[in-house]
């Protein structure tokens, strides 16, 4: 294998010697303060073969990663809030897998390529965190103009629903709503909140919904076939 271009940074929160290959495949050494930079070569050397498949894999999936059916994101859009998250996912020889918010809007991920199902599940439970910072406060401001109340609200991965009402008030609305174009997700948040007042999909009901929203045929078809809108990294539950 031919001498690997590398950088090295050192980290006073290293306590070890971790290589790590960043997007574009750049290879960078973090060393813990004080480790002598002589024996950088013969680590990078030691390494050799993890470094040449994970850059061939990098290289085999243009903009992708690895194995199996899901790939880790180069953004994240969630258009019901019209928010982007570009996600930086730095690949690292060590086995942990970690998510952490940069600034307002990045998120980076580090893990070793072979936890690409662990990095998904992390992703998985930020979106969820999304939908409480963002789908719950939006139910109550529907429920305040529509004068209707329901008694808890809760986001969860439902795999065939967008969102349920339980006969004791309870809205669940499901975390990858934050996926789909806003006037979808206020449609279905008017028809949850319609069901507080009508457990089925009566006459009634509908003609509850039809005061709030005249377009609901419509835009109940177009919620039918929304799943499109999810990512593939998101939608398996
Ligand atoms: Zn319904």
């Amino acid at each position: 294998m031919p001498v690997q271009h590398y950088t090295v940074r050192e980290s006073t929160r290293a306590r070890r010697v971790i290589l790590r290959i960043l997007p574009h495949g750049r290879l960078e050494v973090v060393i813990p303060a004080g480790f002598s930079r002589r024996r950088i070569p013969e680590i990078v050397r030691e390494h050799s073969g993890w470094i040449q498949q994970t850059l061939e894999k990098m290289k085999s999936r243009s903009g992708g990663f690895p194995d199996g059916s899901s790939s880790i994101p180069d953004m994240i859009h969630l258009r019901a809030v019209n928010l982007h998250y570009p996600v930086r996912f730095t690949q690292t020889c060590d086995g942990t897998v970690k998510l952490t918010q940069t600034g307002d809007h990045g998120l980076e991920l580090v893990g070793n390529s072979g936890e690409i199902e662990a990095g998904i599940q992390l992703l998985r439970r930020w979106l969820r965190h999304q939908g409480r910072l963002h789908l719950i406060p939006w139910l109550h401001g529907v429920a305040e103009e529509l004068g209707l109340s329901f008694t808890k609200a809760r986001i969860l991965h439902q795999k065939s629903r967008w969102g349920s009402c339980s006969g004791k008030g309870t809205i669940s609305l499901n975390q990858d709503l934050l996926f789909l174009p806003p006037e979808l997700v206020r449609y279905i948040l008017v028809h949850e909140l319609c069901h507080t007042l009508h457990l089925n999909h009566s006459r009634e009901f509908w003609a509850h919904v039809a005061v709030h929203e005249p377009d609901f045929k419509s835009l109940d078809a177009q919620v039918n076939r929304a799943r499109a809108f999810v990512p593939q990294w998101a939608g398996k539950c």
